[in-house]
This record gives C-alpha cells, sequence and structure tokens, in this order.
C-alpha cells in the first residue's frame, strides 16, 4: 500500500506531478522602469504578501512596476463573453448536421422514456 502518498490534501485532485515540482517556489516576475529607462527585473515569491507597485532603481529613482497586472485582470471580461458563446464553442467542435443527429436522439430516447412512464402509470 502506498498510504504515504495519501497525504491529506482535502481535495484529492493534485497530481503527483505537480508534487514533484511543488519543491521549486513560484514566482512572480515584475519589471520595473524608472523615468531614465532603466529596467529592474525582480522576482517575488507568490508567496510574498504583496509585490510593490514602485522599486528603487540602480539609480536611485524610483521605478514603477512596468507588467504588474492583477491576476483578475486575465479573467474574461463580459465583452469577450458576448462574443463567444457556448453555442459558438460547440459550433467549433461540431456541425450543426451532428447537433441535428445529437438532437433527434436525445428526443428519441426521452419519447421512449414518456412512453415507458405512461405504460407503468396506466
Ligand atoms: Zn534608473
Amino acid at each position: 500500500m502506498k498510504s504515504a502518498t495519501m497525504r491529506g490534501t482535502g481535495l484529492g485532485a493534485i497530481s503527483y506531478e505537480s508534487e514533484r515540482h511543488a519543491e521549486a517556489p513560484e514566482c512572480e516576475v515584475v519589471r520595473y522602469a524608472c523615468s531614465l529607462g532603466h529596467q529592474s527585473v525582480i522576482p517575488f515569491s507568490v508567496e510574498a504578501e504583496e509585490i510593490p507597485l514602485t522599486w528603487m532603481c540602480r539609480c536611485g529613482r524610483e521605478a514603477a512596476a512596468v507588467n504588474k497586472v492583477p491576476k483578475m485582470a486575465f479573467v474574461i471580461t463580459a465583452d469577450q463573453r458576448v462574443l463567444r458563446t457556448h453555442w459558438d464553442m460547440l459550433l467549433e467542435r461540431r456541425t450543426i448536421a451532428d447537433l441535428q443527429e445529437l438532437l433527434a436522439e436525445r428526443l428519441a430516447v426521452l419519447r421512449n422514456q414518456e412512453e415507458e412512464e405512461e405504460r407503468l402509470s396506466a
């Protein structure tokens, strides 16, 4: 039994693959640029409580974060959601003919169920 690997993660969805790589701490790389154009690339641990929006440049000026983008910015906006619906995605995978066939199949199944229920309740 490999009970030693069954550590309680609570979710049970963590793969051994990610566990093996977990030793190298993940970091978020933030690029800062000062008013003279010097760039400082500073890696922060993802466990860092707060990533500063400014950094002291090597020239002594204050450098502003260039690529500090809140993670939430990558969430699809409402506009994009309108542009690409579930229906659009479905059509990328299936043709209308496929969908008609599937619909016919499902309707046949439902009709059979209905008939069955009617027969049982009669
Ligand atoms: Zn500078």
